[in-house]
This record gives C-alpha cells, structure tokens and sequence, in this order.
C-alpha cells in the first residue's frame, strides 16, 4: 500500500482533527525513556510513532529521560538509549531533555500545592499506606495526617527536602479523594525520600518526584502537543489532567494511549531483559539473541527493516501479539535489496579436480548483486583444490538430491560444472576428500555432450580464502508465549539458542576491513560482521536470518 492510501490510525485521526479545528497548531511529541535498561524492540514502535508522527505532520519530537527513580537508573543506559535512536534513522529536537532538568520547577509546583491546601505530608509507612487506600471494591480511608495545617506541611516538606528525615518516614501526597473510583486518585504520592545521588544532579536532592507527578508536567513545559503512552497508564489520565488542571502550567497537553507491541518468542520488558544479562543466560544487552535494539542491530537487522516491521504491527488500541516471523520477513526483504553476495562454506570438505593442472589459478568473475546494480563486481581465483560444504556431497542419493553425487554433475556456482568420481575416506569410514572433474569449457555455458547439471552449489579456493567463525542464532524461548498463564519465561530457554562454527571458509573478495559489513552468503542466509571490538583477533559473522522461513515447517513436524 502506498503512503498515501494508507488509512490513518486513530491518533493521526485525532492530530489531522485538532490541525484542523486549530486546537494545534504545532505537533510536539516525545519519547520518554527511563535509562533503566536498554532499549527493545517494543520501544521501538513507541520511536517511531512518535518521531514519525512529529516527521509526517511537520512537528517535532523531543527525546526525554525519565529519571525520577535514581536507584535503578545509570549513565550507560542514558548513551545507549540515545545510539539507538539516532541508528533508527531519527533525531531529536534540540538538545537530550531529563525530567530533573524540571526538578526545581517540580519542587516549587509541589510548595504551590501545599500552599493551595491541596498537598500534605504523610507519616503513614508503606503498609499502613496501602491499608488506608483501599480496594477496586472498597473506599479507601483519608490519612490521619492529611489534616495537617498548610504551615506545618509547608516546613515539613522543606525538611523532607533537607534531608531531616530518613528514607520512608514520610512522604508528600496530593489531596484528591480517597474514595474515588480510580485508585490513582486516592491521594497519590507526588515526593519520595531516597538517598540516592542522581546521574544528571547528583547529591542536589534527596526527594524524588513520582512519575505520575513528574510526567504530564514535563510535557506541559515543553508544550507537547500529544502526549503518546501504552495503555495500561489508561487509568493515570484523570490524575494527569488534575495536576494539568490545579497547576499554573504553561500548556495543557493531552494524554494518548495505544497497545504495547508485544511479540511472540520474545520478552518485552527491561526488567526481564535485565535479568537474562544478570543471571548470563545471553551475552549483554546487545546479544544477537536479544530483542533490544542492540541485540538487533548486531544481528544484522536494519534500521529500515524495524521501522517497517513497526509499521506493519499498526497503531490500535487492542492487544495482540505479533509473529516474529513478521520482523524475520522484513529483514530478509531488506537485506535481499540491498546487501551484496558472497561464498561462504560452513562445513568443508575438499574436491580435487583430478584433470586441472596443478599449478594453474583461473581469475573467474561474478557479480555482487544478482539484479541490482552499484555493487562491486567479485573476482574468483579458481584451482585444482576447491571446498564445498559436507552437506553438498554423497556418494549415492535419490534423484531429489540435486547437489554432488559420484557420477553425477552439478554446477559450481559461477564457475565450471563438475562430476564426482570418487569419496577418500580415513581408517574410520569419514569422507575426508572428493575426487572429480572439471567439464572442460562450462564456466557460463552449458556442456556440449549435452549432459546438463541438475543442481547449483557454492564453494571456495581451498588455497585462497579467509577463515571464519559463524554464529547460527535461533529463538531464544520455546514456547511462543515464555510467560503464558504466569509461566517463568527462564524455565523456557532455548539451549540451542546459538551454534557456533569455527573453521568456515569465504571467498577473499569480502571486504573484512569494515565492522558491521553484510553479505548474503548464497544458499547459505544473510550475515553481518560481529561489531564486538574484543573479537579483532578472528573474523566472526552472525547469521542475521536464514534465506527462507523453515523454522515454522521443522517445529511443526
Ligand atoms: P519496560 O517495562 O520495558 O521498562 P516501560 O514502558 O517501563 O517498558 P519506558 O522506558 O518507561 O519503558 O518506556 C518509554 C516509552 O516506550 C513509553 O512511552 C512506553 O509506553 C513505550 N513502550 C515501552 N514498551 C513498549 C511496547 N512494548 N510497545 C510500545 N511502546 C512501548
Ligand atoms: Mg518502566
């Protein structure tokens, strides 16, 4: 479907409505982040419909960190966070926004509060708090302390700010209704003592604001439009709107919600992402097994592919689950395109054309795309002593075999045609070499006995290639749902997630010099270059996907 017949989702339905009654006249969105994890692919989606939102309707986007819990938050992921959008192919306006770049204006908001009897320090500790507050089904009860006159809540609150009191003696709450039926409304917390330093202000504060506070007024100073969110912050609009409403705020932004993208053979949660890197079950955050946007790119996927894949999983506000294969399709279309091609033998064994001369080296030639142009045209030093892949040869096999068999020709792709004479085996019975021949004269052509090849493999010089290691990652869960009915999703890790193979073989016209290069491996699927730094010693490549979507045929039978 082309970009312009393509219906609008319900948020572009809200934006090109209140474009034109003139409610807005600029679009402002955001994206905010707690640097609390590395990025997944469900915050993708959440990228790119509030940068492509801002992009579409000629507004803008900020990128803010929500960092109102320093406990769980750290400067390493605020630098990936940013990397990751950037390599989604988006930019943010102005410089990077913190909600603690708000923390004076939150603080004073708070003081405007209490002054308006509409905030109170509470002594309640945490049980107590959650006792008083009630049910879904029963009203909950005010707090003894939220009488407190507006003098005595004014001089506590400054205490609490001076650090007078200890962690979890007392926190300042809004008035509200404890009795409302929406229990974000029963007096909800707006500050938290921690005694925790902050990566952005350091030892400046040692109360917190909630992010129910925080949010929507961050939104208000920096004029955002629509304020895009999941769904399940639903029902923390009302308490968003009473702050917007009982604050001398500088805009009144609007709250939106949309259904996390949630997909299958995957977790999307920071938290749960978090302890796969703890407990080691993957190698970090960037782990070519891993949904996050690192793990992603270092598998090859590419900014176009998520951003397409995003697309397709749609803007709605109904749960779903998205198939994995989706995400599978839209890389391997991309990379298909765009990446260009290479030999590579992953499992050697060595065919020695009998009735090649034993000295001579052919320069033969093939293209680096099948069907695109702009793409370097590859040279093939081609002798005596070739390898092709174990799976590629049997010494008998049925007529549905269409590689190697002895007696029988197949193709070596880009170069001659050959027929297997004979299999050398070790005192074991292992094949450990191939005896065959060249048909004279059919590099391109077909032989003139008539006698064609019923199959094409690929191969490489034995005597001039460049040896690798190839990672082979499947699914990282067996099960399509790892958390269905409250399940563990660490009792279902796939422990053959990652195969590794050493002493792969591809030809030399790749170019090793370049990190994160990507090649189709023909017949083989698509890599890229492992980007890990501590790997310049070997050449490593990650399989980014198989040529064609098997997984769902071998896990049916
Ligand atoms: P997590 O549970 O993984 O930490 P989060 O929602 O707490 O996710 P935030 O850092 O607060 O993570 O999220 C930043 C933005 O990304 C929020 O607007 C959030 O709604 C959005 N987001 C997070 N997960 C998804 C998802 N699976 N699908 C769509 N949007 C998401
Ligand atoms: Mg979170």
């Amino acid at each position: 479907m082309s970009e312009i017949n393509k219906p609008l989702n319900f948020i572009e339905k809200i934006i090109e409505e209140d474009l034109k009654t003139g409610k807005i006249t600029k679009i402002q969105t955001r994206f905010p982040p707690e640097p609390n994890g590395y990025l997944h692919i469900g915050h993708a989606k959440s990228i790119v419909l509030n940068f492509g939102l801002a992009q579409k309707y000629q507004g803008q986007c900020n990128l803010r960190f929500d960092d109102t819990n320093p406990v769980k938050e750290d400067i390493e992921f605020v630098e990936s966070i940013k990397k990751d959008v950037q390599w989604l192919g988006f930019e943010w306006q102005d410089e990077v926004k913190y909600t603690s770049d708000y923390f004076d204006q939150l603080h004073d908001w708070a003081v405007y509060l209490i002054e308006q009897g509409k905030a109170y320090v509470c002594d309640l500790n945490q049980d107590e708090t959650r006792k008083y507050r009630g049910t879904l089904t029963q009203a909950g009860q005010n707090s003894p302390y939220r009488s407190r006159s507006i003098e005595e809540n004014l001089n506590l609150f400054s205490q609490m700010r001076a650090g007078d009191f200890d962690e979890g003696h007392c926190a300042l709450r809004a008035i509200i209704d404890m009795s409302h039926p929406n229990m974000q409304m029963r007096d909800p917390i707006l500050y938290r003592i921690k005694k925790v330093s902050h990566h952005q202000t350091g030892d400046k504060w040692c109360i917190y604001p909630s992010y129910d506070y925080a949010h929507g007024q961050g939104d208000s100073i920096e004029r955002i439009s629509h304020s895009i969110c999941t769904l399940e912050f639903e029902e923390h609009r009302p308490l968003y709107d009473w702050f917007i409403e009982n604050l001398p705020v500088p805009s009144t932004p609007h709250q939106y919600e949309f259904s996390r993208l949630n997909v299958n053979y995957t977790i999307t949660s920071k938290r749960k992402l978090k302890q796969l890197v703890d407990e080691k079950v993957v190698d970090g955050w960037d782990d070519p097994r891993m949904p996050t946007i690192s793990g992603l790119r270092r598998r090859g996927f590419t900014p176009q592919s998520v951003r397409k894949f995003c697309e397709l999983a749609g803007v709605t506000r109904t749960d779903g689950v998205v198939d994995v294969a989706t995400l599978e399709f839209t890389v391997r279309e991309d990379l298909n395109e765009n990446v260009p091609r290479a030999m590579c033998v992953l499992n050697p064994l060595k065919v020695i054309l009998t009735n090649y001369p034993e000295d001579k080296v052919e320069i033969l030639h093939a293209p680096g795309h099948p069907f695109k142009d702009g793409f370097t045209p590859r040279v093939l030093p081609f002798g005596r002593e070739i390898l092709i892949d174990q799976a590629d040869f049997r010494e008998a096999a049925n007529k549905k075999y269409k590689r190697l068999v002895i007696g029988k020709r197949v193709r070596l792709r880009n170069a001659y045609i050959i027929e297997a004479d004979a299999a050398i085996k070790d005192a074991d019975g292992n094949i450990i070499e191939v005896h065959a021949r060249i048909i004279e004269d059919t590099v391109g052509k077909n032989p003139t006995d008539g006698i064609k090849a019923k199959g094409v493999i690929h191969w490489v010089s034995a005597a001039d290639n460049i040896d690798c290691e190839i990672r082979i990652y499947d699914r990282l869960f067996t099960q399509a749902e790892p958390e269905a009915g409250g399940a563990d999703f660490m009792q279902c890790i796939n422990p053959d997630s990652l195969k590794i193979i050493k002493g792969c073989k591809v030809e030399k016209a790749i170019a090793i010099d370049q990190r994160e290069v990507q090649y189709q491996f023909e017949r083989e699927g698509y890599f890229i270059q492992d980007s890990q730094d501590s790997h310049t010693d070997k050449l490593i490549f990650n399989q980014t996907i198989s040529l064609r979507d098997t997984w769902a045929k071998i896990n049916k039978s």
